[in-house]
């Protein structure tokens, strides 16, 4: 059986063209559920991981986790090295950079030094904490609600997307936002928040992403299904 880490795009794309069971991790109440097998839920950390793996006869697994869900790229790393198991990172590329866009290696650091009074945050939900000692406005765009702490001048949009640039525009001008922070996730879906900021002349805060552990990686879905067909799963 193939396991696919899911919770992307990517992941329901690949589960669409082959058969596998699909993990989420059940963070959202109304997930877009990929096509075939979906299981839900945490594990249990790497034990719980390399247990399911072996109980599931498992395969492969193809980690098409978000590029900053670092703590189960970690767990699927180590638990397929203890069982033998092998393990394909599906990351799609990071956004094309542009000149003077700030590069800052943490969601923290990011909080520490905004460049603007006015805030489009899109780091997501968990990241909130962060700038909730932080005194500028906030427009933050999110899927699910938040939860405290958070930051005291707030406006929470939920929305799942995907966005245009007009729809962008109109939203950052409308908000009169003078800063956008958010983080290198890459993918169309997202990218238009950046083109909008760079026509306002709007200054980019963007966090880097997490290192991957030294397994096989591969940028798209075909190439993914192209290392399944190999690796005999
Ligand atoms: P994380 O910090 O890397 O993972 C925390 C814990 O959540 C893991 O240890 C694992 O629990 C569980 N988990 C995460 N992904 C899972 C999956 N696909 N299937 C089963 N359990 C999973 O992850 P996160 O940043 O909270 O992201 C959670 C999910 O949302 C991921 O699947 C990711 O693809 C998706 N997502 C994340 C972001 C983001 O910005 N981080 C954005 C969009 C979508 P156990 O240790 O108990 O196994």
């Amino acid at each position: 059986m193939i396991l696919i880490l899911g919770g992307t795009g990517e992941a329901r794309a690949l589960a669409s063209r082959v058969p596998a069971v699909s993990s989420l991790a059940g963070r959202v109440s109304n997930p877009a559920l990929p096509a075939g097998k979906v299981r839900i839920g945490g594990f249990g950390g790497v034990d719980g991981l390399a247990q399911w793996l072996r109980d599931n006869d498992v395969h492969a697994v193809v980690d098409a986790t978000h590029p900053f869900a670092r703590q189960i790229t970690a767990n699927a790393f180590e638990a397929c090295s203890r069982v033998g198991v092998p393990l394909l990172i599906l990351r799609r590329p990071g956004f094309t950079p542009q000149p003077g866009w700030r590069w800052v290696d943490s969601v923290a650091e990011a909080a520490l030094d905004l460049p603007g009074e006015r805030v489009f945050l899109t780091t997501g939900r968990q990241d909130l904490a962060e700038f909730a000692e932080c005194p500028q406005w906030f427009l933050a765009r999110m899927v699910e609600p938040p939860e405290p702490p958070m930051p005291q001048h707030i406006e929470v949009l939920l929305s799942r997307g995907p966005f245009t640039v007009d729809g962008e525009l109109e939203l950052m001008r409308s908000r009169e936002i003078d800063v956008l922070v958010t983080k290198d996730s890459g993918g169309s879906m997202t990218s238009a928040k950046l083109e909008a900021a760079r026509r306002l002349g709007v200054p980019v805060v963007i966090v880097r992403r997490p290192p991957l552990p030294p397994a096989e990686t591969v940028a798209d879905v075909d190439a993914a299904v192209s290392w399944l067909g190999t690796a005999g799963a």
